[in-house]
């Protein structure tokens, strides 16, 4: 098993190498390391340091022969999409563009995209299954969406068989802590109360208290990162065996407020963590839960740690290497 692995130096890819590799893959990575860390590259994988938006180097790369590739490399801050768009148009959407390409080119017929809760926007109805309208609220939702879109063309026109991994909120470290690299400027929550929690920040902003929520903060469906690496592989297995796209959500099903999240981190961390309530964030619904149950039936995937003590306790044995 050969695959490909594009972004695999980032937050999220470098957990999704490592999946790979203990299920005994040949793993490059392709990773132009603008966010993603020297320190999340494992020796027994290949590395490329290249961009995907240089055409030639990409094909290089992608023609040395695998089975699949998986792609994460990509812009994730949805406020940042809706303040410098033209950045996430040329990574996020031509960068994808040249992939596909390239793979056309290059044979490579599997093609494992992470892709985000993002596509659905306010959402009319919870748990949201797949069938939710889709109606991005932010150009980076934007961004994931059209890529779905030309993924399902690919498939039909190019043979390239997909597999769109809908996350929904990324969190917590490999809990054996073989991943040690820190984001650099986190916009997510549990990076930034691990930060304050490390002493690197000086107090978290709660983005509003009055929401129709038991305690007034927004509630998020968190998933674990290793939990999200696992369905990477076993979207891999799928796509071997049934030789069929997928669309899937991806989350724990449960829902956790911002104080939940933040009293766990507290007492985990044994710091204070002052927290002072700012305003609302534009565009931040109150509640998003996921329903996975397809990932469930389709995959046979399972969140295993995705529980508000595992997403914290992991964080903080990562994070506490900062602690000052
Ligand atoms: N949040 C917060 N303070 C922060 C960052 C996030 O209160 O500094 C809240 C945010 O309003 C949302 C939740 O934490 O309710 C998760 O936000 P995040 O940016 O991590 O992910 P999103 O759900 O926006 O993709």
């Amino acid at each position: 098993m050969r695959i490909l692995i594009l972004g695999g130096a980032g937050y999220i890819g470098s957990h999704v190498v490592r999946e790979f590799l203990d299920n005994g893959a040949e793993v490059t990575v392709f990773d132009n390391l603008s966010s993603g860390l020297r320190e999340n590259l494992f020796p027994e994988a290949a590395f490329v340091h290249g961009s995907i938006l240089d055409y030639d180097s990409l094909r290089r790369a992608m023609s040395e022969g695998f089975d699949a590739m998986v792609h994460l490399a990509a812009f994730k801050a949805a406020g940042e999409s809706m303040i410098a768009p033209e950045k996430y148009s040329v990574n996020n959407i031509s960068g994808t563009i040249n992939i596909l390409n390239a793979a056309a080119e290059t044979g490579i017929r599997r093609f494992i995209f992470s892709s985000s809760a993002a596509v659905y926007g306010e959402p009319e109805y919870l748990p949201i299954d797949e069938n939710h309208p889709l109606n991005p609220e932010n150009y980076y939702g934007f961004t994931k969406l059209e890529i779905e879109r030309i993924l399902s063309w690919y498939d039909q026109l190019k043979e390239i068989k997909f597999a769109a991994l809908r996350y929904f909120n990324a969190a917590g470290y490999d809990p054996t802590g073989r991943i040690t690299g820190l984001e650099q400027n986190p916009a997510n929550l549990l990076p930034i109360i691990m930060e304050v929690a490390a002493g690197t920040r000086p107090a978290l902003s709660i983005f509003g208290d009055d929401y129709n929520t038991p305690d007034g903060t927004g509630i998020r469906d968190y998933v674990h990162v290793s939990d999200l690496a696992a369905a990477h592989y076993q979207a891999f297995r799928y796509l071997e065996a049934k030789n069929t796209s997928l669309t899937v959500n991806l989350g724990s099903e449960s829902g956790l407020s911002v104080r939940e999240i933040l009293d766990t981190a507290r007492r985990i961390t044994g710091k204070e963590i002052p927290a002072r309530v700012a305003p609302r964030r534009p565009g931040d619904p109150a509640k998003l839960v996921a329903s996975s149950r397809l990932a469930r039936e389709r995959l046979g995937w399972k969140a295993l740690h995705s529980d508000v003590e595992s997403l914290a306790a992991t964080s903080w044995q990562v994070y506490k290497s900062a602690d000052a």
